[in-house]
């Protein structure tokens, strides 16, 4: 993957939450539990929303916006009238946290097709190990919500090529799963993100993902518009931006499992000789493993992304990473520089001096923007006398943007490519800062 962090980490989610939640206390923020959202209405100036405390007590909060990420059965989406349009697969699963003793790898996932089913065994802590498994809609009635440690040690017997022994479960439990969308993730001044707006099957494990890339999407536009740095316009894009891809996870996931739960037994023959040779291809792993990491998710449709020229990372792409020197020959990588909450311009130098002069005239380009809005660092290629300018020794950040010659890259503060252009031209830049940002009127220079 194109990641400093090319691996598979199986975390639980409670872990996940906890380091969110510590982040979010450190920028001052602490998330209040025991409160219910019980009542949600909205004019086209306000919303408000009636909070109960875990003491009976109601608090009424009137705001602008309002995100509902309450989870798969949001009553955000409810008191909206929103409906949530899927089905239910056949099949039911069952999830169990345990301890495994076996001589299985603890440093792989394993699936087993079997003929009866799959099961996925899951290792994420010292002797630890989640299993999943899908019951066949047959034997559906049979299995109780009450799952026991005997009915997935009787999985594992008859489904895993290895012996294995369960014991100590920590989470036992069957859920069923849909696959379910909302038509749009906004109402007026009322957003949905992650399973509020959209569930799918677990196969993948891209759930928790495709919210908080939600949640990014989103934040960005809403504190521009609420700070008035930006026009209320801009969140349009939410929507537009994010339900293609909730679209897309949703099909990828309905298609795993419907792969792995396969029943005709000349299906899952083809499936068993396929599949090991199929993922076994280099090129064909790394495309599965960008998709489900999410990695590929691109807003290249999106109307609010500008690219000129060809090449590599158009705009609505994910910015890649590249490791750049500054004047000290400190390394600093593209991706510490996109950490700050701000939009990040890119000026690519190209070996040349003209792109230089070109970058140096954009100054007034930038004028009239609000303060912070917009971070500005140029990269030259190869050495440089001047201290402002960072370096790109082997040329690899130039070539990652297909800016070899030189070029302008806008990154939004989400980490994807707003605007890329070959050229340094002024008014094209500046028309696409005035469609995201509120700009004060044009500078004569720039007119
Ligand atoms: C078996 C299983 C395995 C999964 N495995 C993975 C995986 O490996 N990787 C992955 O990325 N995803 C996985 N997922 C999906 C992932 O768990 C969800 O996509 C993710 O939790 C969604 O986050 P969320 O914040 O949108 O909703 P939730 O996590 O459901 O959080 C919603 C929150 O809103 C609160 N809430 C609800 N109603 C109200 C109300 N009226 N007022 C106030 N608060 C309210 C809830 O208490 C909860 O805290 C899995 C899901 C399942 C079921």
């Amino acid at each position: 993957m194109p990641s400093p962090y090319p691996f598979v980490l199986a975390l639980p989610q409670s872990e996940t939450e906890r380091f969110l939640s510590e982040n979010l206390a450190a920028a001052g923020v602490e998330v209040e539990r025991n409160l219910e959202l019980t009542s949600l209405t909205q004019t086209s100036e306000m919303v408000r929303a009636v909070l109960r405390h875990s003491d009976g007590r109601e608090e009424i909060v009137e705001t602008s916006w309002l995100i509902g990420c309450d989870g798969a059965h949001s009553s955000t989406r409810h008191q909206l009238g929103m409906q949530f349009e899927g089905a239910q697969f056949e099949e039911s699963f069952i999830l169990a946290d345990v301890q495994l003793d076996s001589s299985l790898a603890r440093d792989r996932l394993h699936l087993f097709f079997a003929e009866e089913g799959i099961l996925g065994i899951i290792p994420f802590a010292p002797n630890r190990c989640r299993i999943i498994a899908n019951i066949p809609p047959e034997s559906r009635n049979q299995t109780l919500p009450d799952v026991t440690l005997g009915d997935v040690q009787g999985l594992i017997d008859r489904r895993a090529s290895a012996a294995c022994r369960v014991s100590d479960p920590v989470w036992l439990s069957r859920f069923d799963i849909s696959h379910r969308k909302v038509r749009q993730f906004r109402q007026l001044r009322v957003f949905l993100a992650g399973d509020a707006a959209h569930i799918h099957s677990p196969a993948g494990g891209q759930g928790m993902n495709t919210g908080i890339q939600d949640a990014c999407n989103l934040a960005w536009k809403l504190a521009l518009v609420v700070r008035g740095i930006s026009p209320a316009q801009l969140l349009g894009s939410y929507h537009l931006e994010r339900n293609p891809v909730a679209s897309g996870v949703i099909n990828l996931t309905d298609r795993i499992t419907r792969l792995a739960t396969v029943r005709s037994s000349v299906a899952q023959s083809v499936r068993d000789f396929l599949l090991p040779m199929v993922s076994g291809i280099d090129f064909v792993g790394e495309k599965i493993a960008d998709r489900l990491a999410e990695l590929d998710v691109s807003y290249r449709n999106s109307p609010i992304v500008e690219n000129h020229g060809a090449g590599r990372s158009k705009a609505g792409e994910r910015a890649p990473d590249a490791e750049l020197r500054d004047e000290e020959n400190q390394a600093r990588r593209l991706f510490e520089l996109f950490r700050a909450p701000r939009h990040i311009l890119l000026l690519f130098l190209g070996a040349t001096g003209a792109a230089n002069e070109k970058a140096h005239e954009l100054s007034a380009t930038l004028a009239g923007l609000p303060e912070n809005a917009i971070d500005s660092y140029r990269i030259a290629r190869g050495l440089t006398n001047d201290p402002a300018e960072l370096r790109d020794l082997s040329g690899l950040a130039h070539a990652a943007y297909g800016l070899v010659e030189g070029g302008i890259v806008l990154v939004r503060p989400d980490g994807y490519i707003g605007y890329r252009s070959d050229d340094f031209d002024p008014l094209k830049l500046r028309a696409y800062l005035a469609r995201i940002f509120n700009l004060a009127p044009v500078p004569a220079a720039v007119s």
